[in-house]
């Protein structure tokens, strides 16, 4: 049985917008063609504003505002202290509005308050990080004695698209925001249109600490409409994307028109691996937290979780029971584990799994709607065990409060399972056992391994995904080369020994 809050007091924020709209250049603004679209909560799954519908023309104006900002304006030519200052004054801004970032985020996406309150405060620690990174920035230089100097000329790259999904929304804008306007970049944000409340909570926090207009630019509207004109607009010079694999393999192809620079964050189906010598409350503690915060709407899920056979038995059935004791409920209450998926579309895309999971695993918690939970889009957490390495469960990411447990005999068995799938994000290693630790996780197809962890992420770390979950990685230094180009200039400290072409008698 699981656990719930009374699902009929529903939290409405005091507050919220007559409208969503854009910001370009200093000003909010609707769409030139005056297109909206409707925002639904997902407790009630009500239209509660109206957003800003983007279109090419939207694109073109939020693309002209970055590109002017960029060519003319200060902010590529500031020192990075006085850019610090700024990301600084902006991390401050969103501490101390958390709570009320929090409550939005929760509102607007059906995230536990508890848990958008800490992805409020990571967002802050994003631009603090990158503050501190930028003014301790160093480049190479490279000697030849007597004869060269050799430097680089780090620039920004220009006009950065920043495209970025529902999950988290605003942690995941500013894990690029911060970066992009470290280097020097201006912007245009295009946010996902399941979520756009808490974007345009920017525009205010960027102008209160000091962001020239022009420098952030935000578009909202659809994929198909802002994001692609956004991807394919000849005056933007890189692409920043997160997002789902099969987004990732439009947008790559639609930026080889411009050859934009790309870095892309993609879906996983992430493994969390438990030998028989593992700290196994530990263990269940993690790998339940790992596939159940956030909804389940979290990349870096666990959401295959391998057994060694031995502890099996046992595993399954402690984890089952700790699943059904997940509190469902208001994403309001502070009690709330688990709260509702972000859209009907995206509830039914998880529902369907759920049936599809039934003739694939035995299911040993959940298996579809909490009682009591008539409207909204919720979900009780839910556990196969016994599933298939072929099994669609096993294979597909299904984003959402959904795990599959399968047994295994050997370390090979083992890591042939945690690679046997097309993504590889991240990975989650269980044991005692150090050189099995190490081995096992410098051999699986993962950008990222935690052991005996759950996701815990040092900002200095590269983030990203290998297989079908990303292509390049962020994180630390590399989101400032990703945003800069590293000119090399060379100068002579002698004489310029060039062969004299052209001085040959005829
Ligand atoms: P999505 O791919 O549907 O949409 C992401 C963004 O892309 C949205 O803003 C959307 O409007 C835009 N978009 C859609 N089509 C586009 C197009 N043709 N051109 C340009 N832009 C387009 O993803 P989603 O459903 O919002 O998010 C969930 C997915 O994101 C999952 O697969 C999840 O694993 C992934 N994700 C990955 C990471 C990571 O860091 N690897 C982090 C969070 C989420």
């Amino acid at each position: 049985m699981t656990i719930q809050q009374s699902p009929s007091i529903q939290h409405i924020p005091e507050g919220l917008p007559e409208k969503i709209q854009h910001y370009v250049d200093g000003e909010f603004v609707d769409s030139i063609g005056g297109a909206t679209f409707d925002v639904l909560d997902p407790v009630s799954n009500q239209t509660y504003v109206q957003a800003a519908a983007g279109q090419r023309e939207d694109i073109d104006r939020a693309v002209a505002a970055a590109r002017k900002a960029f060519d003319e304006g200060p902010w590529p030519r500031m020192l990075p202290r006085a850019r610090s200052r700024v990301l600084n004054r902006i991390a401050d801004i969103v501490e101390s509005r958390d709570a009320r970032l929090a409550e939005l985020e929760s509102f607007d996406s059906g995230l536990p308050i508890t848990q958008a309150l800490g992805q409020a405060q990571r967002a802050a620690e994003n631009f603090r990080f990158f503050a501190d990174l930028i003014v301790a920035q160093t480049d190479d230089t490279y000697k030849v004695p007597g004869r060269q100097v050799n430097y680089v000329n780090r620039k920004p790259k220009g006009v950065a698209g920043l495209i970025t999904p529902w999950n988290t929304p605003f942690m995941l804008e500013s894990w690029k925001l911060a970066p992009a306007l470290a280097s020097g970049c201006t912007v245009v944000l295009k946010p996902a249109e399941f979520t756009p409340l808490s974007a345009s909570l920017w525009a205010d926090i960027f102008r209160e600490a000091g962001v020239p207009d022009g420098v952030f630019n935000l578009v909202n509207g659809f994929g198909e409409e802002a994001g692609d004109a956004l991807v394919k607009h000849e005056d933007v010079q890189l692409i920043s994307f997160t997002g789902e694999s099969s987004t990732g393999q439009t947008i790559f192809a639609n930026c080889a028109a411009t050859l934009k620079g790309m870095s892309m964050e993609l879906g996983g189906k992430s493994p969390a691996v438990v030998f028989a010598d593992a700290d196994i409350e530990a263990a269940l503690d993690a790998t339940v937290f790992g596939v159940f915060s956030l909804n389940g709407e979290r990349c870096t899920a666990g959401s295959r979780i391998l057994v060694e056979r031995s502890i099996y038995d046992d595993f399954v059935a402690r984890y089952a029971e700790r699943a059904k004791n997940i509190v469902v409920g208001d994403p309001h209450d502070p009690k709330t584990e688990v709260g509702a998926l972000v859209h009907p579309e995206h509830y039914d895309k998880v529902m369907s799994y759920i049936e599809i999971g039934k003739s694939e695993g035995r299911l040993v918690a959940g298996g579809g709607r909490p009682d009591g939970f008539d409207t909204g889009n919720y979900v009780a957490p839910t556990v196969f065990a016994d599933v298939k390495p072929d099994a669609r469960i096993f294979q597909e990411e299904i984003f959402g409060p959904v795990v599959a447990i399968t047994p295994f005999d050997t370390d090979e068995e083992a890591l042939a399972l945690a690679n046997g799938v097309k993504y590889g994000l991240a990975a989650y290693i269980w044991t005692n056992n150090l050189k099995r630790a190490h081995n096992f996780s410098q051999a699986v197809d993962a950008g990222m391994v935690w052991l005996n962890s759950n996701n815990v992420r040092d900002l200095r770390t590269p983030f990203g995904g290998v297989k079908a979950s990303g292509l390049g990685h962020e994180g630390g230094y590399r989101s400032i080369d990703f945003y800069t180009d590293q000119q090399a200039v060379h100068i002579t400290l002698n004489e310029a020994h060039s062969p004299r072409f052209g001085t040959q008698s005829k």
